[in-house]
């Protein structure tokens, strides 16, 4: 049932159809719908791939803008209310003596999420008007920009533990800003659109059919 595809020549040229569910390959005159393995929708590439992964890209440009220009905690001390920004969260944390930690918020919240979107809009450009570059090492780019985008959790994870041990009753708290849900949208959309991206048109770009 699994159709053997030919080396030098891509699936799509020779009408083969990979499964993301059972990694089966199949035909896609003879299944153009539905996987003959596993039953599972199936097509020769991710539908309206480019068109997903700009639109969620430039929602977390979006979004980005208010992670950064709101507070992303608030810090309770002495009945008084200290809004803290992603940056002005840093510099209190290089302040306090807590370089590393600053180090890894910084990493985390700035540099990860800014490269992973100029990463990733940098592969689509050149997908999109079919650069003449090596699709190996797009493709590791890519790999590359996904894996580290997922370290840009770190942060909300530092956001709620800082929450989870700070919180002793009404001396000293911590409380998540309007920030945090943006830099979460920030993080997701990145996600989505990473996993919207069909790396396989980084081949198909430069076979320009
Ligand atoms: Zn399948």
């Amino acid at each position: 049932m699994s159709e053997t595809a030919k080396a030098g020549k891509t699936g799509l040229q020779q009408g083969i159809q990979l499964c993301r569910v059972c990694f089966k390959n199949s035909n896609q005159k003879q299944h153009p719908d539905i996987c003959p393995n596993c039953s599972n929708p199936i097509s020769l590439r991710k539908k309206n791939s480019l068109q997903k992964t700009w639109a969620l890209l430039l929602t977390a440009v979006m979004f980005l803008i208010p992670a950064n220009i709101y507070p992303i905690t608030y810090l309770l001390k002495n009945s008084t209310l200290y809004p803290d920004t992603i940056f002005s969260g840093i510099l209190s944390l290089i302040d306090s003596d807590m370089k590393i930690i600053a180090c890894i918020v910084f990493i985390a919240s700035i540099v990860v999420p800014i490269l992973k979107i100029i990463g990733l809009a940098a592969i689509t450009i050149a997908v999109h008007f079919k650069y003449k570059l090596d699709p190996k090492k797009q493709f590791i780019a890519f790999s590359f920009i996904e894996w580290v985008g997922k370290w840009s959790v770190l942060d909300l994870f530092v956001i709620s533990l800082m929450v989870a041990v700070f919180d002793k009753g009404n001396l000293l708290s911590v409380y998540p800003g309007i920030a945090a849900s943006s830099f979460t949208l920030v993080v997701l959309c990145t996600l989505l659109a990473a996993n919207s991206f069909d790396t396989r048109l980084i081949w198909d770009a430069q076979n320009n059919e």
